[in-house]
Parts: structure tokens; sequence; C-alpha cells
């Protein structure tokens, strides 16, 4: 499973990025950080934390991660600085904790 990363989080001093991630039944796209589980309609300045809203404020089953092409579809592909494969243990236990039902057996790993 590939993350894509929009920047870093205001709460975590800069240092967890915050990743794309997709509500399963609209395919809207919005952004989490997995460490806080804050989430926010745009990427958040590093520096500003002007909101906390929790993931399941846009999700409340749980986030699907979107595909690059996704993303593009949102018009949004601008907003990426990076990827991540999802293979760092401590990340992926916070990550598959707050997946939709379902997302794994659709994507695999
Ligand atoms: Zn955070």
């Amino acid at each position: 499973m590939k993350l894509y990363i929009s920047g870093t989080c205001p709460v975590d001093g800069s240092i967890q990025n915050v990743y794309f991630a997709k509500i399963p039944s609209s395919g809207k796209i919005f952004f989490v950080c997995p460490m806080c589980k804050l989430a926010w309609s745009m990427p958040p300045e590093p520096t500003i934390l002007d909101s906390l809203d929790d993931y399941k404020d846009y999700a409340p089953q749980g986030f699907w991660l979107p595909s690059r092409d996704d993303i593009s579809r949102a018009a949004l592909a601008h907003l990426i600085i990076g990827e991540e494969d999802l293979d760092k243990e401590s990340l992926k236990k916070a990550i598959l904790r707050m997946l939709a039902p379902g997302y794994e057996q659709a994507h695999g790993n």
C-alpha cells in the first residue's frame, strides 16, 4: 500500500507526515495525520493548528488510501510532495486501524 504525502502535521512538531485519504462513499479526498488522527479538508500549514477535526468527522467508517489517479481526478495532484510505502510497523498499525472495512480485501497490501 502506498501513501501520498501532502506535508507535515502541525501537532507533531513537523516530524509526522500528513497523508491523502479518501472517503469511501463519495471518493472525496481529505488529509489525515495517522498519529494524532486529525483531519483537514486541505493540507495543514506545518506551523498552524487551526482545526481539531477527527478523521471520523470526514469518514465515520474509516477512510481508504487514494491512488495517484484518485488524487489526479480530484485535481489535487499538485499537492503531492512525496510518497511512502506502508512498511513502517508503527505507521502501518496506526493506518490499518483507521481504514474503512473492506479496504484491505479490495486493495491487498
Ligand atoms: Zn499529527
